[in-house]
């Protein structure tokens, strides 16, 4: 593995120099290849991103062509590779009820961009006192300044405090770590309550709209919401007319073994965001989904959803298209909770009974693991110790890269998320790498 060493000669890439940077020249199915000849399986997908793996030589194709016949067309126009995606999507993607679509070419951009439409929608109907964004305190929304707001990631947003609002921010149900005690069965009834007392404490007539991850993405390793959360959650936020932002940008398009994590829970969202599998990494592209009722009052005003330059990129929607005809084609949602499941498996044989790993939690191809310094108390390893860093770094060196995740204050989390075409033998390597990875990581955080 090429490591750029000497910090008096730093690299051109990446933009602030890193000894750490991994030197990679190109990737094949769940494996990346490094300048040096050295593969890394991906255990991650990268970002959670890669779902059908990479090198499937016939999303380039589609995106060749469609650049070949037009670069550019600014968002609101109408092209063939745009209208194909949308109608791919509401064919066969999408819950019934969201008919709208924008198209952005990330996440945080399109959180942003569903923050800003539930805003507009009140502001045309006449509503200009509806403005607060409430999120979770433990979630990732992204990083731009508004997403990092509405987000509960205390590491990402430190220093930046005085630039926000201060949204405010309602518990995510986080059973492990529960306010009532370990795993308490009211952890879920209890974080829907506090949603409740917070709208109410902020008058809900100033509550534009509540954002939250359906299964927490690697903020806090795959926390699960526990059965009652979601039914009180939807109740609480029609009750008081404020709008469900959920956000699947992580978990969405098959990762958790469903086509949307809202289905394992009976989510009706006013608005979803999803998108890092859209494209599976062939392409910058995220959507934001919305129901006609949320845009009715923009479309009464003559009002549009400002767009971003790049949003639904022709290119990036033939990407998308093709990525999402192999995902049907090869019923890769359903092999997503196969291998999910086999992937479990694994990790609870495996580590399971860990001294050092507190919680295996998640659903189809995303699982968190969280590591602490003593199973019993669950007392974490210190911050500066960052042993969910060691943890991925000890994977790199075995040839496995894991993703890293926590806020800082929650830690230390270690995620899982392979395309979804992974191979038992390779959910193996997995698994067996992250005990030693582990271990190797306490066993230097410990000295
Ligand atoms: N929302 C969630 C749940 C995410 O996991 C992420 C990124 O990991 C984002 C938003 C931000 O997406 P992006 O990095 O594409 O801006």
């Amino acid at each position: 593995m090429t490591i750029s060493a000497d910090a008096s000669k730093p690299a051109p890439w990446p933009f602030v120099p890193s000894p750490r940077a991994v030197d990679v020249t190109h990737a094949e199915g769940c494996t990346l290849y490094t300048k040096d000849g050295d593969a890394i399986l991906d255990a991650a997908g990268g970002a959670i991103v890669s779902n059908i793996g990479h090198g499937r030589r016939e999303v380039a194709e589609a995106t060749a062509e469609a650049m070949t016949k037009m670069t550019y067309a600014v968002p609101p126009f109408v092209t063939p590779e745009r209208t194909r995606l949308v109608e791919r999507l509401t064919r066969a993607w999408l819950p019934p009820h969201l008919t709208r679509i924008y198209l952005a070419s990330g996440g945080s951009e399109s959180v942003d961009a569903a923050a800003r439409l539930a805003v507009q929608h009140f502001r045309a109907a006449g509503d200009t006192k509806r403005w607060k964004v409430i999120g979770r305190d433990i979630s990732y929304h992204g990083t731009t300044m508004f997403t990092l707001d509405i987000a509960g990631h205390e590491a990402r947003k430190r220093g930046f405090e005085q630039l926000m609002h201060d949204m405010p921010h309602a518990p995510t149900p986080y059973a492990l770590r529960s306010p009532l005690g370990r795993h308490h069965p009211d952890f879920d009834v209890a974080a829907a309550q506090a949603l409740e007392d917070i709208i109410v404490r902020e008058g809900p007539e100033t509550v534009a709209a509540f954002v939250a991850e359906p299964i927490t993405g690697s903020s806090g390793g795959a926390l699960m919401p526990g059965p009652r959360y979601w039914p009180m959650v939807q109740e609480i936020c029609r009750k008081y007319g404020v709008l469900l932002i959920i956000d699947e940008v992580m978990v969405g398009f098959g990762r958790t073994g469903k086509r949307f994590a809202s289905e394992h829970f009976d989510i009706k969202a006013d608005i979803m965001i999803s998108g890092k599998g859209l494209a599976g990494g062939y392409a910058p592209i995220v959507g934001v989904y919305a129901t006609e009722e949320v845009t009715a009052p923009l479309a009464d005003k003559g009002q549009a959803l400002m767009f971003y330059t790049y949003g639904a990129h022709p290119g990036a929607c033939a990407a998308a298209d093709k990525v999402l005809q192999i995902m049907e084609e090869e019923d890769l949602v359903a092999r997503s909770a196969e291998k999910g499941k086999a992937l479990a498996e694994r990790l609870e044989a495996l580590l399971g009974q860990h001294p050092h790993v507190a919680e295996i939690r998640g659903e189809g191809l995303f699982r968190g693991l969280e590591i602490v310094k003593d199973r019993e108390t669950l007392e974490c390893f210190p911050e500066e110790a960052a042993v969910a860093g060691r943890v991925v770094a000890a994977g790199l060196k075995q040839g496995v890269f894991f993703y890293g995740g926590g806020t800082g204050t929650v830690r230390d989390i270690v995620c899982v998320g392979p395309a979804f075409i992974v191979s038992d033998a390779e959910l193996d390597r997995i698994a067996e790498t992250l005990k030693v990875a582990i271990d190797k990581a306490v066993e230097s955080a410990s000295k």
